[in-house]
């Protein structure tokens, strides 16, 4: 018995050690859960093919938008930057193999300017600009990220970037106000992004899963027309609202609410 109390303090400072290491530090977590996600996305012909396919659409309603349009505003295409026309993936796959979780070395990622264009992007991008076309780039990411945003699309050759074509979110994530203020001076041919809140009207935070089916439901004709959508396994509103927008869950938490949300067939 004396000998377990003598032992005591030291076991106390060791769970004070453990419980100290576990606060201050990154723990060792799984993000196993994004791997599948990720590989798809970086190794896939497929995922690359739908990236040609959403701006091939994007093309060709650009043309027919443009050959019906008789405004005297100038036309317009907004494009969203993550996951529509700068590839995020090399973040990505580094929080995977770093075990670590969203949003550690965001800043350190998004300083380095270095994600590549989504296939696509440039080239219609390109052909918008030599059309007279205006083009906005409408994104979620800080002010604080302005200067490193530009930079990024720059080294990419993207056409038109500038301090008025670049623009960053405000107070407010919903892009609704935003998109209404460039439709002040432009008319909007086409909107492109890969989440629902890119588009006007289709903030859907806050939202169940089956009303955010319903929204889309009720919009359905303007998708592959005013709306163009890219693929986005990896993160977005659908994730978050999976998780019922709950903050800083652990991964195991976010696996089992994930299986939850599951429809499989009785055996
Ligand atoms: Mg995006």
């Amino acid at each position: 018995m004396n000998h377990v109390f003598k032992k005591f303090p030291i076991i106390i400072s060791m769970l004070f050690i453990v419980s100290l290491i576990n606060s201050c530090c990154p723990r060792n977590i799984s993000n196993d859960y994004m791997l599948s996600a990720i590989a798809w996305k970086q190794t896939s012909a497929e995922a690359r093919a739908l990236s040609y396919q959403a701006f091939g659409i994007a093309r060709y309603r650009f043309d027919e938008i443009k050959s019906e349009y008789n405004g005297s505003k100038p036309l317009a295409v907004i494009v969203d930057i993550d996951e529509t026309v700068l590839d995020n993936t090399p973040f990505e796959a580094a929080l995977i193999l770093g075990d670590r979780s969203h949003p550690a070395n965001l800043r350190q990622w998004t300083d380095k300017a270095d994600a590549p264009a989504i296939p696509g992007a440039l080239d219609f991008l390109n052909y918008v600009n030599s059309q007279g076309a205006e083009i906005f780039y409408l994104t979620n990411r800080s002010e604080k990220d302005k200067t490193a945003t530009m930079k990024n699309l720059t080294i990419q050759n993207f056409p038109n970037v500038s301090e008025t074509s670049v623009v960053m979110k405000t107070d407010q994530p919903d892009k609704t106000g935003r998109i209404q203020t460039i439709a002040e001076k432009c008319s909007i041919a086409l909107i492109i992004g890969d989440s629902l809140g890119d588009f006007g009207g289709f903030y859907s935070r806050n939202l169940t899963i089956e009303q955010r089916a319903e929204l889309v439901e009720s919009k359905k004709d303007a998708f592959g027309a005013e709306y163009i959508l890219l693929p986005n396994p990896m993160y977005g509103d659908w994730e978050k609202t999976i998780y019922r927008y709950q903050r800083n869950l652990q991964n195991s938490e976010k696996r089992k609410l994930l299986k939850s949300v599951l429809n499989a067939f009785s055996r």
